[in-house]
């Protein structure tokens, strides 16, 4: 990653401190970007009379805010860069730095792809079916099925999406698409996302009906993934930062779904569950884990409320219980499966597994709204 080539709004940033008069700050970022924090320090105290605090602990996104443990230690003001701001209270005075990169990739690569993807689209438009009532097998079949799972298809329009680093690309990719014939969209999500066209790991609420296609820019698989899982929709990508264009492997998708079904029925016979909540305040969803609970209670088997900050198998594994169902990052049970020892559930799949949600529905991402 060339990281001279990101802007860390360094002087934006430093002239908050001077007019404010700050006198300790605290810097958070991701991990990706901590090579960078020490550099930073040292110019933020050169250029200004403030002394800053970098927050090392991991830091995977917004929803992971250090503001509370920060006020207690006399930070005025929190620079937390890379991440844009979710719905939810900081509590402090906090400054967003988006951390955009200055890439500008060529559109070539990628066009196969989309052709391709495009062409499925329209196939799907074509052969909806209306819901027939399906035997246990074939609705098991479906909730396999990587595409076509979910809501029905009114259009096939490329939506146009991207991580917080290079959505400022958005509106050029948008004319340069339709110049080279799709009619394209920048979807608006809901209040956990800032900007059109942003997708986080754990929201994707602006997926459309009139959406048959997707294009992502930006690098590594960790959104595109989540984002075929939760619409079952095909996906191009075109990373900012080496040109390069690929797809979502559907193949990929289902082996996660194989997965996912795997564990489900893996807990049949489960009797005991640790229900874990997340500490952290944008991952908190006490409600559920509450529910969860009930629901377990209704099927006559226990369940037990785990808060965590981090969460790891080291952490969980040795609790004497058949498995876990995890109401903190959706990722985590996702992501991470292969790494504990026993089945890490999402709210969905449990429900799946108690049969209060049928397979049918197919697969239902765990979405953060
Ligand atoms: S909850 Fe998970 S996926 Fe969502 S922003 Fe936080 S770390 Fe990312």
């Amino acid at each position: 990653m060339d990281l001279d080539r990101h802007d860390f709004e360094l002087t934006e940033l430093m002239e908050r401190i001077r007019s404010s008069d700050h006198r300790l700050i605290a810097l958070q970022l991701p991990e990706g970007l901590k090579i960078q924090a020490l550099e930073m320090m040292d110019e933020i105290e050169t250029e200004t009379s403030a002394k800053v605090v970098l927050a090392a602990d991991p830091c995977y996104g917004a929803c992971d805010l250090v503001h509370d443990k920060m006020k207690m230690m006399g930070v005025e003001l929190v620079a937390h860069m890379g991440h844009s701001q979710m719905n939810i209270e900081s509590g402090m005075p906090t400054q967003f730095i988006d951390v955009t990169y200055d890439g500008d990739p060529e559109l070539t690569p990628v066009i196969p792809f989309l052709e391709n993807h495009r062409a499925m689209a329209k196939k799907r438009l074509l052969d909806q079916e209306k819901p027939v009532e399906l035997s246990t097998e074939d609705a098991q079949e479906k909730f396999l099925d990587a595409v076509g799972r979910l809501s029905p298809l009114t259009d096939t329009k490329l939506g146009l999406v991207g991580s917080i680093q290079h959505l400022h690309l958005l509106p050029d990719f948008h004319d340069r698409l339709e110049k080279a014939g799709y009619d394209v969209t920048i979807p608006l999500g809901g209040a956990r996302l800032s900007f059109p066209g942003q997708v986080l790991g754990c929201n994707y609420s602006g997926d459309q009906d009139d959406i048959g296609h997707y294009l992502f820019l930006g690098s590594g698989d960790f959104h595109p993934i989540g984002l075929v899982l939760h619409t079952g929709k095909p996906l191009a990508m075109l990373d900012p930062y080496s040109g390069d264009a690929k797809e979502m492997s559907l193949e990929r998708i289902e082996r996660i779904l194989r997965q996912r079904f795997g564990l489900i029925m893996a807990c049949d016979n489960a009797q005991s569950f640790g229900i874990l909540i997340g500490e952290k305040p944008g991952q908190m969803r006490r409600t559920l884990a509450l529910r969860m609970k009930r629901m377990l209670e209704k099927h006559g088997k226990k369940g037990y409320l785990l808060a965590l900050e981090h969460i790891g198998p080291e952490l969980i594994d040795f609790y004497p219980v058949d498995a876990f169902v995890n109401t903190a990052c959706p990722r985590i049970a996702i992501d991470d499966a292969v790494r504990y020892r026993k089945p890490l559930l999402t709210p969905f799949e449990l429900e799946v597994a108690l049969g209060e949600k049928q397979w049918e529905l197919g697969y239902q991402f765990d979405e953060i709204p």
